[in-house]
Order: structure tokens, then sequence, then C-alpha cells
């Protein structure tokens, strides 16, 4: 069997960090830091809204990368709106691509998601490991 190596691993926050009942994924967050390993969140709302949220589960992103999806396909001119509360939409297939897309561009090694529908679109360099909180995973 392989040993598992990774250097750039990424979590997702809403159903992932906001949902980890156990505390289980931010102690995997936190070791990762502590072993120096590169550390992102990848999340669809704007980067102001993730810090934010970040503070209010206490979590310290002064070693993380934050990646926003939404601030991202703005950047890669892909066609977007906003809905009367200002949210952020893009095509389906777009949304479901995008963090396959930022996995590919930040060469990230293994990523922490509730949502299996990004799965697809993952390069093969990426592992995805499909996370929801302890009682969630109870249920399956
Ligand atoms: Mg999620």
């Amino acid at each position: 069997m392989n040993r598992l190596t990774f250097e750039k691993v990424a979590f997702d926050i809403h159903g992932a960090l906001d949902d980890d009942d156990d505390q289980m994924l931010r102690k995997m967050l936190e070791w990762s830091i502590e072993r120096g390993k590169e550390v992102f969140i990848i999340s669809g709302p704007p980067k102001e809204q993730i810090n934010k949220e970040l503070e209010k589960l206490g979590i310290d992103f002064s070693n993380i990368t934050i990646i926003s999806v939404v601030d991202w396909l703005k950047q890669a001119d892909v066609k977007m709106w906003q809905d009367k509360k200002g949210d952020w939409w893009c095509s389906e297939d777009e949304w479901w691509a995008s963090k396959g897309m930022i996995c590919r561009e930040y060469g990230i090694d293994l990523i922490f998601d509730d949502s299996y529908r990004y799965k697809k679109y993952m390069p093969e360099s990426t592992i995805f490991v499909h996370w929801t909180g302890y009682s969630k995973r109870l249920e399956e």
C-alpha cells in the first residue's frame, strides 16, 4: 500500500468546517498547519464573507490561503449575475466544475468537501474526500 502524502490540502466550509460536530475536520486542518502543509479554504462566497465566517467559527486563518469560488469565477470571465439578496450565480455546470479548476490551478493534493458533485471535475492529481459531520457519517 502506498503511503498518503500531500503538501497542499483544501477544506470546504459549508457542510464541512461549519458542520464539524466532533471537531475532526478542524483537527485535521490544525494538524496540517502544524506539519507545515500548505492549507487552503475553498468556499463559495466572496472573500470578505469567508473571512467573517471563519472568524465566527473561531478558525485562525493567518496561515491559510482563502479562495472564493465567486471571486475566482469572476476573474475567469464566467458569466455571472446577482439575485435580489446580492448573492452571485452562474450556470450549474460552471459552478460544479469550479473547484476542480481551482484545485488544478493551485496544485491541490487533497480536498475535503461535503458536496460529492465536485468530485467528477477534480483533476486526477487531487484526492477528493467526501466529508460530512460525525452525526451525518453515522446516518450513512
Ligand atoms: Mg459545502
